[in-house]
């Protein structure tokens, strides 16, 4: 007997019509590329995207078909989420970090159709469009007066040209909710890129976990600044996440620097941002540099590699500002954990919520999660056994677009997706990941993480970063060694980097053979450590005594 509710799909459009009617004065702000500030509300963008889905109803361009955005997180880029996924096609939103080759790839396996660009990646599209024979429309993010007049590129036309002489008056579409929504590749640091294709029931239902209390608690109060871009998994889901609960959004635009996010951060009052570790130093540096102080941040989430144990003490500590360390993937959309202490726990020793504070944190109602040994059989959750996480939910990747289905099946023929994570899961259910499964390091038959033994260094004042990664060797198949990156001025030698391991909870034969120093660790595409690169360029380097 089926339940007697109203059969209403979720559809993005509906978060849009939710925010506009709700919240409609509530601001959204950015940084634009042309260097001012933006300011409008969520009536505004409704209005806007209205005129984007005429636009691109008025052009005749299919349901289904993708839109794609080369953009940094802006108003602009949010018009677009709505317009084109509100109006039935699919946003695809394209890295511009990477490389010219992969992304003329990526645009013709997606086959879009239309490509709108912020300016700033002007020199890039003149680069690739001759080889994107699919795109019939190319689209300058900017007003029509600031559109080059000899880009070479055939048809340009800016998108404030393009959209405005439509009418804001639509109503959106309404169809099945397992329609396609938005397509984000994977950055490919091996291979090609893989697409991820989202649906409307998908998106909606991870921006309702994102709120939660222990995943991200967002709410009307907040001020939330998606640091995090826009073209990095939908910006951890945030756009859709903030009009579910009509907080206010500050946009950083192209300005990542630590001194432009921290004077936007306080000029706008934002509560809570979101970013990659790597953002977090920058911002670190400039606020303990200049002896600053936050007026408003409260929390940050931080994800998309392991957050340093040093970072979640600073915030804590010294600014008094929550770390929610969280876990996800493209495949993932990409929220699976966030690290939120139980009731039980509000009364443990520092030391001991600390512990529990590093961890990858508990899944978000909607996904599941094994842990599974080489055997396939599934692991205890002690918090000490490793093994190989899968996970399972409606926000989860099925199939990559236009591929294959990596979904392994258990006994009760049930389907999992295969992270590529080897984690730990305790008895209360926090995650904590040790390593990717390729960077795992195994010395004489025992597996060392590789994030323990970065954590470590990271919390050395004089370190910047550090990447740990195993090297060959002919009794213990592989040693650690640390690969270093010093902060600016700072001095440390190989003797003394490797005594500060000591005491702090590695084995002997944890502790890495050698530390290897450089101007810079290589960085991927969404602003992780690099470590195929690490090694090629290591390729020549022995350990100690070998
Ligand atoms: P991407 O799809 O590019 O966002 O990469 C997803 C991968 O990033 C995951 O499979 C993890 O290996 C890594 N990752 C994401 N969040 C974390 C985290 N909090 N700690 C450690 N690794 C993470």
């Amino acid at each position: 007997m089926l339940g007697l509710m109203q059969n209403q799909p979720l559809l993005t459009s509906m978060l849009l019509d939710f925010a506009a009617r709700y919240h409609g004065d509530a601001p959204i702000v950015s940084r634009r590329v042309e260097g001012d500030i933006h300011r409008y509300t969520y009536r505004d963008l409704a209005a806007r995207a209205k005129q984007l889905a005429n636009t691109l109803d008025g052009m005749g361009l299919a349901a289904g078909e993708r839109v794609a955005s080369l953009a940094w997180n802006g108003y602009r880029h949010m018009e677009m989420y709505y317009g084109v996924s509100g109006s039935g096609r699919v946003i695809h939103t394209l890295n511009p970090r990477l490389s010219p080759e992969q992304m003329a790839w990526i645009i013709n396996h997606a086959e879009d159709k239309v490509l709108c660009f912020d300016m700033t990646f002007l020199p890039l599209v003149q680069a690739i469009h001759a080889q994107c024979p699919t795109v019939k429309q190319w689209v300058a993010l900017c007003d029509a007066d600031k559109l080059p007049s000899d880009s070479g590129i055939a048809g340009l036309i800016s998108y404030e040209g393009w959209i405005g002489g439509q009418s804001s008056d639509y109503t959106w579409p309404q169809f099945d909710e397992n329609t396609a929504s938005g397509l984000c590749y994977t950055s490919g640091t091996t291979g090609n890129p893989k697409g991820a294709l989202y649906s409307h029931r998908s998106t909606v239902l991870h921006a309702y976990g994102a709120a939660l209390p222990d995943a991200l608690n967002l709410s009307a109060r907040d001020s939330v600044m998606p640091v995090v871009p826009m073209f990095h998994v939908n910006a951890w889901g945030l756009p859709y996440a903030a009009a579910i609960v009509g907080c206010k959004v500050v946009f950083p635009g192209p300005a990542m620097d630590g001194k432009s996010i921290y004077e936007l951060m306080e000029s706008e009052q934002v509560t809570t941002a979101a970013g990659v570790p790597t953002i977090w130093q920058m911002l670190l540096a400039h606020v303990q540099g200049h002896g600053l102080k936050f007026s408003s941040m409260n929390r940050t989430v931080i994800g998309g590699s392991a957050c340093p144990p040093a970072m979640i003490d600073t915030f804590r500590e010294e600014f008094g500002i929550d770390v929610l360390h969280a876990w996800g993937m493209t495949e993932t959309s990409p929220l699976g954990t966030v690290c939120t202490l139980k009731n039980k726990h509000l009364k443990l020793p520092a030391e001991q919520q600390m512990a529990i504070r590093v961890k990858q944190g508990r899944a978000i109602c909607g996904v599941d999660m094994r842990i599974v040994g080489d055997d396939g059989q599934d692991q205890p959750w002690d918090g000490k056994a490793y093994g190989d996480l899968l996970v399972r939910g409606p926000w989860i990747m099925d199939t990559y677009f236009k591929g294959a289905s990596p979904l392994v099946k258990d006994a009760q023929g049930r389907s999992w997706f295969p992270t590529g994570d080897v984690a730990t899961i305790d008895a209360d259910g926090f995650m904590h990941i040790t390593d990717r499964s390729k960077d795992v390091i195994k010395s004489g038959g025992e597996w060392i993480s590789s994030i323990d033994i970065e954590n470590i260094a990271m919390a050395h004042p004089a370190v910047a970063m550090a990447a740990c990664i195993g090297m060959p060797h002919p009794k213990w198949d592989e040693r650690p060694i640390v690969v270093v990156a010093l902060k600016p001025g700072a001095q440390l030698t190989r003797e003394e980097l490797l005594k500060f391991y000591e005491g702090k909870g590695q084995a002997k034969w944890q502790i890495p053979d050698d530390v290897v120093f450089v101007d810079a660790i290589p960085l991927g595409a969404t602003g992780k450590m690099l470590k195929t690169r690490l090694r090629e360029q290591l390729v020549d380097y022995k350990l100690p005594g070998l």
